[in-house]
Parts: C-alpha cells; structure tokens; sequence
C-alpha cells in the first residue's frame, strides 16, 4: 500500500498517565501526518485520577484528529484496549501505550506489512523492563501457548496493527490483563495470520506502570481460567483433568479407608483384599457422582447410556483393583507397596478405557452436534 494512502485509527488506553500523554499525542500526530491522509487519534482515558482526562480534552479541542473516551471509574487495560477498538473509524486501528515506552515512529515499519496483512504485531526485541517482569512474561507466553496453542513471540506488546473489519466484531469476553491473549487466540483460531516485527522498548520514565500489580495479576489469571474452562480450550483436556482431578482426590480418600480399616479392626487387618473392596464402595459414589455431574462439561447433558458406561468401568475397576492387590500381596509385597501397585493398576485402566469409551466418543458426539 502506498504508505500515505492509509486509513488509520491510532489509540492509546491511558490510566493516570498525565506526564506522558501530551508527549505520547504529539507524536502520534507527526507520524500520522507522515503516514495517511485520513488518521484519527483517539485518547481512551481509562478512569484516571489525574489530569489525563482534562489534557486529553484540551488536545481534543486543538486538532479535529484527535477524539477523547472517557471511563469513569477506572475498568483494567483490556477494556481500554476495547473501548479503543469500538470507538476507532478508519480502515486501519494501531494502538499502543500512553507511557513512552515506544518509538511511535516505529509504526511506518508495521504499515509497510499491509494489506498482505490484516495483523501485524510489533515485539519488542530488547524489553526494558525489570527481571521478575521477563520471567513473569515468559512463563505467560508458555501458558497461552500450551493452555491454547498461541503461537506469539510477545502476546502483551503493545505495539499491534489490525484491519479493523477483522477484529471489532470478535467475541473477546475479558476486560483485564488477559485480553491481549484472548483476542490472538480467537484471531489465530479464525486461521489469521500475524506478521511479527522487531521494535524498539524503552523504559518508563514518568508515571507508575500497573502491569506487575498483585490485582492485575490476579485478575488476568482468573480471565485466563475462566476463558479457558468456559470456551477456549480443548475439551478433552477439560474432561480429562477433572477425571484425573477426581480420581487423584478419591485414590486418596480411598487409601485412608483402606489404612483406617486394616489399623482399627482385627477383621479388615485379617482380610485386606476385603479392606481394599469396602474402601473402594464407599469411594466409588462421589467418584460417580462426580463424573457424572462434574466432568462432562455444560451443555452436554449425561445419557443413560453414558450413566451405564461409567458404571460398567467402575466395577470392572473394582475387580482389577482388588485382583491387583491380591496378586501383589500374593507376590510378597508389604500391604501399603500392594495398595500403591494395584492403585497405579486401576488407574491405567480408568484412563485409558474413560479416554476410550467415554471422553473420545462425547466429544465425537459434540462434535457432531455443533457442525
Ligand atoms: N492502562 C489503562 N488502564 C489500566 C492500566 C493501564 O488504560 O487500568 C494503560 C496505561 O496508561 C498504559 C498502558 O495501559 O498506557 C499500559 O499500562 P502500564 O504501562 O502500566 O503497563 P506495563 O507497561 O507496566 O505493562
Ligand atoms: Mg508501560
């Protein structure tokens, strides 16, 4: 695209921010100016307590470009970002932060990657900013990546350029921290392709950063569970780490049964196959009752057959469970060792045929269902 010929929105979410954001407008309109005959500038005062929102007013009043949304009260940096999206007109929307930590010159870099592009992010190759705040934000990449399959070098910089027909209809649903995430995941799910490039990060030097704050972080993890369990992640990984999460609480409730009985009385300490059987009925109805209800994920209502399914698995379960302890005491072992070996025995058996019988095929039937 002949670069003067773009239709461009720039916004900035900004939360007390008055040091930085005449500074951080002022450039935005040089590069504007520079780049696209048709710009808007757009100030998405985030609810700050300081002057941001006045100054961002008086700028409003000097240049047509330049447009103001207020928040009141404050609302997190995701839902600025959105407002930003929402408000923005053109073809074209950029946006970065409102502290200086960019070059905004930077941005003819990215406009040089579109139209061949509908997203291009810029990473920050050198970020400029404190050691618990890389590591924090490498073990954030990681999650994403393994929790949806984001594959972004740096999710939460702030330096992204979108068409904007791509990505105001998208159904984000966080407002904190995690947005940045949650709106890469739903694009790279829509098979968008993003551009990547290498842009230049400087430290803060006005102002207070809230990125690293306990609530933000906190915030963005809570988003980050709640996205993943309600829509965004793999509901067989869903389904398979509660049956998993069930069986680990139960295996051990079922242990102290087991341990009670034997210690308590003569006749369990005599019998402990029997000991091991008695302790595994009274675990076996929470596990039931568990899967039943709690693994199999909304909107997927339990069958009978399914009912049948589970049933079926657990009592072969209960006979491999105790065959398996009997053989080990059989073979020798002292009693905890035989619990521990028929344990393991039962639960390669649960997986595997739950994986089989029951988690595969629901989600098959799901599957079915939705297409
Ligand atoms: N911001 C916002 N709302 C908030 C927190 C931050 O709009 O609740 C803005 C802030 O003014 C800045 C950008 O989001 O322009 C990034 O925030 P910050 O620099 O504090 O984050 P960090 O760089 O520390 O991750
Ligand atoms: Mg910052």
């Amino acid at each position: 695209m002949s670069q003067r010929n773009i239709s461009l929105s720039i916004f900035f979410p900004a939360f007390n921010e008055e040091e930085n954001i005449r500074a951080t407008v002022t450039q935005a309109q040089a590069i504007a100016e520079k780049i696209s005959n048709d710009y808007e500038i757009i100030v998405v005062n985030d609810g700050s307590k300081d002057r941001t929102g006045k100054i961002a007013d008086e700028l409003a009043a000097s240049d047509h470009h330049i447009k103001v949304v207020h928040h009141n009260p404050n609302q997190g940096y995701g839902a600025a970002v959105w407002s930003g999206v929402q408000a923005a007109t053109k073809d074209y929307v950029f946006f970065t932060d409102a502290d200086l930590q960019f070059d905004l010159s930077e941005l003819e870099n990215l406009v040089e990657h579109v139209p061949q592009y509908d997203v291009v992010i810029g990473y920050r190759y050198k970020r400029q900013d404190p050691f618990m705040r890389l590591v924090n934000a490498k073990g954030w990449n990681i999650l994403n990546r393994i929790l949806f399959g984001l594959r972004v070098r740096d999710i939460d910089s702030a330096f992204k350029l979108f068409k904007r027909d791509i990505v105001k209809d998208v159904p984000v649903k966080t407002r904190g921290a995690m947005l940045s995430a949650e709106l890469l995941v739903r694009l790279q799910r829509q098979g968008v392709v993003f551009k990547e490039i290498p842009v230049t990060h400087l430290p803060r030097l006005k102002g207070s950063p809230t990125g690293a704050k306990p609530s933000v972080i906190v915030r963005a993890f809570k988003e980050m569970i709640n996205i993943y369990h309600e829509e965004l992640g793999d509901i067989r990984h869903i389904m398979l780490s509660k049956f998993v999460m069930l069986g680990a609480v139960n295996t051990f409730v079922d242990w102290l049964w087991y341990l009670a009985l034997t210690r308590s009385f003569g006749v369990f300490a005599d019998h402990l196959v029997l000991a091991k059987g008695v302790a595994f009925l009274i675990g076996s109805i929470p596990i039931f009752l568990g899967n039943a209800y709690w693994v199999f994920p909304k909107g997927s209502p339990i069958t009978t057959t399914d009912h049948i399914k589970l049933y079926s698995i657990l009592a072969a379960a209960f006979f491999i469970n105790t065959a398996a302890l009997s053989g080990f005491l059989i073979l020798g072992f002292n009693d905890v060792v035989a619990l521990i070996l028929a344990t393991g025995t039962s639960f390669v058996w649960n997986m595997s045929v739950a994986w089989i019988l029951l988690i595969k095929d629901r989600v098959r039937i799901m599957v079915y269902k939705t297409a």
